[in-house]
């Protein structure tokens, strides 16, 4: 089966919910059983998805550990990324926190990449730092030269690629390798590319971490996270998320279902329309650089052709100049389609200011004018492209 078959056949097996097309939300806390018997069973493993090894399976004998609408995702997003096991969280953000405290305790060293998502990178700083881990960041385009930087202690490297605001990509396979050789454990946030244009476990990658708000549920109403693992990760990941007492809502899982439906008709929209909103842009004289790897231009450009099989629409812009903070704001408080907004993903487009620099401490970010970050939603590029130009006239002076 194709990606596309499988975003659409994933968890619906003929005849099934009384023939229902999408599965039910099985909202329950209290799951029973015809015997006793059947209890303990279902304890030692799920009844009606026992696909997994032992042990890597949620409690299906209880609502905590999720119900069928649940498992019906977990199956399909283990599956999409070729992986051993997976598990859904409350956001994206706890999908990375479960992820890091599941392979690290007190006296580790772990390698986060500097440009990862700010959040995971405050969770490091503080949380895992007040737990004992000690934490040092690196720069996204390291490759090999990570191994300079392996600790007898180091547990983990935590990879974005690419890089949250500043898109650099990472050469994960040089990284994965050394990894490996050093028995060190690799986690990557994919929520950029989702599983349709990168997979990241064929690359040696040992967990995946989605944050299902984004593209996979598409619309601006979901918050869900995922962390799908090879079957190595699955015994910690699963002690520490019902050590945590982690679950998710059935509701929530569901509207994660619906979305992966029509993932792959949006993430194709998606690119074309970024691919020609950044080309307008790039062209644009008051435009300096479209950090964007889907372009041919772009430094990442070569490894990402080479990693991954297409490109989302989140990509930022660097001006040819410093416009002072008022000129920017009108700028965007001019547009109309794009929406000012931190959370992209959905149909609709978002336009934010961004600056880095206060969140690197292994990188530099100098850029030679001011920066904006673009997501590319569903409408049409040429009301996009039209909503950018009549804009444009406020940064003219
Ligand atoms: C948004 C985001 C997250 C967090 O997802 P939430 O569901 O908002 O917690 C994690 N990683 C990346 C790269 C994100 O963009």
């Amino acid at each position: 089966m194709k990606k596309g078959t499988e975003l659409v056949h994933l968890g619906r097996a003929k005849g099934n919910f009384q023939g229902a097309v999408n599965p039910p939300v099985y909202q329950t806390s209290t799951v029973l059983f015809p015997t006793l018997e059947a209890y303990h069973d279902a304890e030692r493993g799920r009844e009606h998805y026992q696909s997994g090894p032992e042990g890597t399976r949620t409690d299906p004998a209880y609502g905590i550990g999720g119900t069928s609408t649940t498992f019906i995702l977990q199956d399909a997003l283990q599956t999409l990324e070729g992986g051993e096991c997976c598990l859904i969280t409350p956001s994206g953000l706890s999908a990375v926190t479960l992820a890091l405290m599941s392979f690290t305790k007190a006296g580790d060293h772990i390698l986060v990449v500097d440009t990862v998502y700010g959040p995971t990178r405050r969770f490091c700083n503080k949380t895992l730092k007040q737990y004992g881990v000690e934490v040092t960041f690196f720069d996204p385009t390291i490759g090999a030269g990570i191994e300079a930087l392996i600790q007898e202690n180091t547990a983990l490297i935590f990879l974005e690629s690419p890089g949250s605001l500043t898109f650099e990509v990472m050469d994960i396979p040089a990284i994965t390798a050394i990894a490996q050789a050093r028995g060190v454990k690799t986690l990557i946030d994919n929520s950029w590319a989702t599983p349709l244009f990168y997979n990241p476990l064929s690359h040696g990658v040992d967990v995946v971490i989605h944050a299902l708000t984004k593209y996979i549920g598409g619309h601006a109403d979901l918050i869900l996270g995922a962390v799908i693992g090879n079957k190595k990760a699955a015994t910690p990941l699963m002690k520490t998320y019902k050590n945590l007492g982690i679950t998710a809502s059935p509701q929530e899982c569901y509207i994660a279902l619906r979305g992966l439906r029509t993932l792959q008709a949006r993430m194709e929209r998606h690119q074309r329309s970024a691919l020609e909103v950044a080309r307008w842009l790039q062209a644009r004289p008051e435009v300096s650089r479209v950090l964007y790897p889907a372009l041919p231009e772009d430094p990442g450009h070569a490894i990402w052709k080479r990693d991954f099989s297409g490109a989302a629409s989140l990509f930022s812009v660097v001006l040819k100049r410093h416009y002072p903070f008022e000129q920017i704001a009108s700028f965007v408080n001019q547009l109309r389609y794009f929406g000012i907004g931190c959370s992209w993903g959905g149909y609709e487009s978002l336009v934010l200011d961004m600056n880095p620099s206060g969140t690197r401490s292994a990188t530099s970010w100098q850029p030679e004018g001011s920066a904006l970050r673009f997501y590319i939603g569903l409408e049409s590029p040429e009301d996009l492209v039209a909503d950018l130009e009549q804009a444009f006239v406020r940064l003219s002076d």
